[in-house]
């Protein structure tokens, strides 16, 4: 049966700098029925992400800017409560390019099946999702982690951080993840088997910590911060290291003129090799990477956390949350 509202939030402005609650309205609507060749989804969760905040923005990226008054785009899962598509039925849970909304009207080819064995389905939109992914693109396929190889990975904690640094770890590398709280440090060394961790916010000089944390430099660091705590690192680069830049979000709250030129302190690192990438340019792999994922997860050898909030209504409190630190792993949303 249809239900009658539908509640989504919308971009109300551009944010200059930080982001605030006043830059989202949630607005109440009614749910349109499926027509033919569409499914009516109910979100369970909704994934929120960095990269989102490079969308509230009017500037050329390799993701679309949204429009004042459109609709917040999310990953998310759901399930399928009504049905004008061959091959999804009522009760199908599915993964898909959505909203930040308790219900979704898209063509049924804009959602797939929800994949994930004995997992809860969030893991869809985490550790076996885009999250993942990411962090395994970044180690293995542009990084090149090798045995013996010191890796230090930024926001550890995070969706990708944590799970780059123990893809790292299973390499063979010796792991050390930077991040802004001391339960995470513990989190990152005491279970997900990094060999020390470093707290940006209270180290005091940040450099002499990594130094201390990487005796023989940093091999390969896996970038997803910028800003001091790259320079903190980029300092005990090796010889032949490389970075695999996957973000930089210590820089997207700042407006265009006031982010940092070049790629700094690498003056004296002429052998180093810094990649940026996108996962969305390894989607031929993405069922690949996925199984060796599950796998590992099966096996103990990577563990994961969410962070959920609860509603819909919560959700622009996530998102804001993952530029203040207040996630471990992924920040979710539960809406039903
Ligand atoms: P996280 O789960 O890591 O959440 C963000 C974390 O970043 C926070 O928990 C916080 O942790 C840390 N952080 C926030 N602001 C700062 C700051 N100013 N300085 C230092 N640390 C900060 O997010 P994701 O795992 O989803 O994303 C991590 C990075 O990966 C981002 O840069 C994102 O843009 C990038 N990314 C890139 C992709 C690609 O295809 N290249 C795909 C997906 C993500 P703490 O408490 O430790 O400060």
């Amino acid at each position: 049966m249809t239900p009658d509202t539908n509640r989504r939030w919308l971009l109300a402005s551009r944010p200059t700098g930080e982001p605030t609650r006043e830059d989202f309205e949630l607005e109440e609507s009614d749910v349109s029925e499926p027509g033919p060749g569409e499914v009516l989804v109910r979100t369970r969760y909704l994934s929120v992400d960095p990269y989102m905040r490079g969308r509230m923005r009017d500037a050329d990226s390799y993701a679309d800017p949204w429009g004042i008054g459109e609709p917040m785009r999310a990953r998310c899962v759901g399930e399928v409560v009504d049905s004008e598509y061959d091959g999804l039925e009522t009760g199908d849970v599915v993964a898909g390019n959505l909203y930040w909304a308790e219900y979704a009207t898209v063509d049924g080819d804009r959602v797939e099946r929800v994949e994930v064995g004995d997992l809860p389905v969030s893991t869809a939109l985490s550790v076996l999702g885009m999250p993942g992914r990411t962090a395994y693109v970044g180690t293995v396929d542009v990084g090149r982690v090798e045995p013996g190889d010191t890796v230090v990975v930024s926001a550890a904690a995070g969706a990708v951080g944590s799970v780059a640094g123990q893809i790292a770890r299973i390499a063979g590398g010796r792991v050390v993840g930077i991040t802004g709280a001391d339960e995470k440090a513990d989190w990152l060394t005491d279970e997900l088997g990094f060999d020390a961790a470093v707290n940006y916010r209270t180290a005091g000089d940040l450099s002499a910590a990594v130094a201390e944390a990487c005796p023989r430099g940093v091999d390969l660091y896996f970038e997803n911060v910028g800003g001091e705590v790259s320079d903190a690192v980029t300092d005990h680069l090796t010889d032949y290291s490389r970075i695999a830049v996957c973000g930089k979000i210590a820089l997207y709250n700042q407006e265009d003129g006031d982010v940092p030129r070049g790629p700094r302190r690498l003056h004296q690192r002429t052998r180093t090799r810094v990649e940026g990438f996108i996962v969305s340019d390894h989607a031929h792999r993405a069922e690949h990477i996925t199984d060796r994922l599950r796998r590992w997860v099966s096996e103990e050898e990577v563990r994961y956390r969410e962070t959920v909030t609860e509603g819909i209504e919560s959700a622009p409190e996530a998102f804001l949350g993952l530029f203040e630190g207040t996630n471990v792993g992924k920040q979710l949303v539960r809406v039903a």
